[in-house]
């Protein structure tokens, strides 16, 4: 089982849709060609855990507002900028399924540059556009607070749907095939969101609520929904959002095979939230431990098919959709 496991997870694409490990290296903690004893994602730890795709979050913390936050923004990504350009021989950063192909081909770790918040996109869609000619491929519209776009799920029972901005980004972002996240979306601007989109979006690291009763978590009817639209969400490894009184790699895969019994296995995917959490599930310490998810999904009998779609498969198959029915950066 464990060389089969380990043969499976060689093989397949590995997509990990969520870390924050960008806000270690913008604050000069850490470098990310180097192996580290502190936080879980760096390259080295990124090879052992044979993870192919990166998603690598800018997250802009809420005391930053527009401007400031567009300001935080550009910061943090020069600051990976110069990390990617330092390990160009290991690493490239994508934002078309191009470039994407490519990467792999050439057995580098394919970066891409996710924004979770649209605080910072000032109202402006022009300021959205040149994002995306940044090579920004993936805007989460909100994090847990309120923004010109929709409310996040910190608003609780008072949360609203997207607003006018709100609706003009989702119909923007279709038309520029950039990639949306609704994780920390409450749930009014969710099903905003699946009622005006053209393309599948993510829910990059967000689990089952019907497993784990957490606000970030997305109930039975919003899995089916997303599912419905093409979309797939990312397992999170946020013990909370696991299970607050015993949060393992099976109870990890307790909300893979809910989701998998919920809606078959094209909607799954991992998106670990490694060094945004401060804890991890027993098993999953750090991006070099992603083969025993692999391993405990095959011995909880998850055929292999199904294994790979979810490593890596399915998100995948949402970025070539999205970036490819983009206009040519160059036209946009
Ligand atoms: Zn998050």
């Amino acid at each position: 089982m464990k060389e089969a496991a380990a043969a499976l997870h060689r093989r397949a694409v590995v997509v990990d849709a969520h870390c924050d490990t960008v806000l270690d290296l913008a604050a000069g903690r850490r470098r990310l060609g180097v192996r580290s004893a502190q936080g879980h994602v760096d390259l080295p730890r990124l090879r052992e855990g044979g993870v192919d795709v990166q998603f690598f979050a800018h997250f802009v913390e809420p005391r930053c507002r527009r401007e400031q936050a567009l300001k935080r923004f550009l910061e943090l990504y020069d600051a990976f900028m110069a990390e990617a350009e330092a390990n160009a021989r290991d690493l490239a950063v994508v934002s078309t399924w191009t470039q994407l192909e490519e990467a792999l081909a050439q057995g580098r770790i394919a970066a891409v540059i996710a924004i979770e918040g649209g605080d910072l996109l000032c109202g402006s869609l022009e300021v959205l556009r040149c994002l995306r000619r940044l090579g920004v491929g993936v805007l989460g519209l909100t994090w847990n607070e309120r923004n010109d776009l929709a409310d996040g799920v910190g608003e609780a029972a008072r949360a609203g749907g997207l607003t006018r901005f709100g609706r003009q980004v989702v119909a923007e972002m279709n038309r520029l095939g950039m990639v949306i996240d609704v994780s920390h979306l409450a749930e009014p601007g969710f099903w905003d969101v699946l009622d005006l989109t053209s393309q599948p979006v993510i829910a990059s690291h967000s689990n089952a609520r019907a497993v784990c009763d957490h606000v970030r978590n997305l109930t039975d009817d919003q899995i089916r929904a997303l599912a419905a639209n093409g979309g797939v969400m990312g397992l999170n490894f946020c013990p909370p959002f696991v299970d607050p009184h015993r949060a393992d790699v099976d109870r990890l895969v307790d909300h893979a095979l809910h989701v998998l019994e919920l809606v078959g296995p094209d909607h799954l995917g991992l998106g670990s939230d490694f060094d945004g959490i401060l804890e991890t599930p027993a098993g999953l310490e750090d991006a070099g431990r992603f083969p025993r998810l692999t391993e405990a999904l095959l011995k909880r009998g998850v055929d292999e098919n199904t294994v790979a779609k979810i490593l890596g498969g399915n998100f995948l198959r949402v970025l070539r959709q999205v970036w490819g029915s983009a206009p040519e950066p160059s036209m946009t």
